[in-house]
């Protein structure tokens, strides 16, 4: 696996502070990863991508010991337009980010200010608007666009300038489930279609474990863990320690766990946790990777009369829908 950002032993300290924001900090980000980043407030996740987009040592100066190379140049020794070329950062506060007041201006701006020649840049803003499913916002005020839309504008601005690493700092924090998760399949879009390697700081655990290839989860400036979605939220005790939440379906296996009714890999995600559940309920579904293990006071078999029962609790075409008309559900069972 080919790295494009390699982080070698930082450590940082802001301005002439003698704490520490990271310490002894070392990662390699591979072309094509999807890496999430989460941790407790004053982790050092902000601090983090600051280093990998060449915020830090440009931007914010301090104390800097270590390297962090970005396809092969050392951040401290090219100037921040340079770094800016390879990796494309979306700040946290996008309203501070955004300079135009209309959508169209807004990626041209970065454009032309990057040099990109005239007659490319019409072709760039239409497919990038049209990757991140926004051409019918074009001709719009930024003003009037909802926080999901303005976020989606932000990273498509970003997009245009063809960033081989993509950072972003909790992307989602002001936005609604439904909005944060049409920005992460946006990010996936990036991702996969345009080959894009996305380093994203984010409290929600679900969409990391959804969407990530790779969680590293800081506490007190250090990395604590790290790996593959499942490795990670495995060590829930760690996390609570922490303040890292598990995804809430990866907390629902750990109380069946305890509880006998489950045993092997977490799930991650709801259509995990359906198998589970029916496979405990009716062992007919049972999947061969999550299930009760045999002999547990609750294996299914002991239980042969739970898929005759009557149910518990019953939807009959229910919908719901966000005041603003976001989002909306369908269900009957
Ligand atoms: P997180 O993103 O995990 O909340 P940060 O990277 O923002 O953590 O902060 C890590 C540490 O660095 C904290 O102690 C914070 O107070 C300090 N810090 C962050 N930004 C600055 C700054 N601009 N100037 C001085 N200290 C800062």
């Amino acid at each position: 696996m080919e790295t494009i950002i390699n982080v070698d032993d930082v450590s940082f300290s802001y301005g002439t502070q003698t704490e520490q924001a990271l310490k002894h900090i070392s990662l390699g980000v591979n072309k094509g990863d999807f890496i999430g980043i989460i941790g407790p407030s004053g982790a050092g996740k902000s601090t983090l991508a600051a280093c990998l987009s060449g915020a830090v040592p440009h931007h914010y100066t301090g104390t800097f010991f270590g390297s962090v190379t970005v396809d092969g140049n050392d951040t401290c020794e090219v100037t921040l337009t340079d770094v800016s070329q390879i990796v494309g950062s979306v700040l946290q506060d996008i309203d501070t980010q955004m300079v135009a007041s209309v959508v169209e201006d807004e990626m041209l701006f970065g454009l032309e200010n990057f040099g990109v020649p005239h007659d490319q840049i019409e072709q760039r803003v239409s497919e990038t608007l049209e990757t991140v499913g926004i051409s019918d916002l074009r001709d719009r005020e930024i003003a009037t666009l909802s926080g999901g839309q303005k976020q989606k504008v932000a990273i498509a601005a970003i997009l245009a300038m063809r960033p081989r690493v993509l950072v972003l700092d909790e992307p989602t924090a002001a936005l609604d489930p439904a909005s944060s998760t049409l920005v992460f399949e946006t990010l996936r879009e990036a991702n996969r279609a345009l080959g894009i390697t996305i380093v994203v700081v984010e409290q929600k655990v679900a969409l990391l474990s959804e969407y990530c290839n790779r969680v590293l989860v800081l506490n007190h400036g250090e990395i604590a863990l790290q790996g593959e979605p499942h490795e990670v939220f495995a060590h829930a005790d760690e996390l609570r320690a922490i303040g890292v939440d598990c995804p809430r379906v990866t907390r629902i296996f750990n109380s069946l766990e305890v509880d006998g009714l489950a045993s092997g890999t977490p799930c991650l995600d709801v259509d995990e946790a359906e198998r589970l559940i029916s496979g405990i309920v009716d062992p007919a579904h049972a999947s061969s990777d999550i299930q009760a293990p045999a002999g547990s006071p609750h294996a299914p078999s002991l239980r042969p009369h739970a898929k005759d029962a009557e149910p518990v609790l019953t939807f009959d075409h229910v919908e719901f829908a966000y005041p603003n008309g976001g989002a909306a559900s369908t269900t009957s069972t």
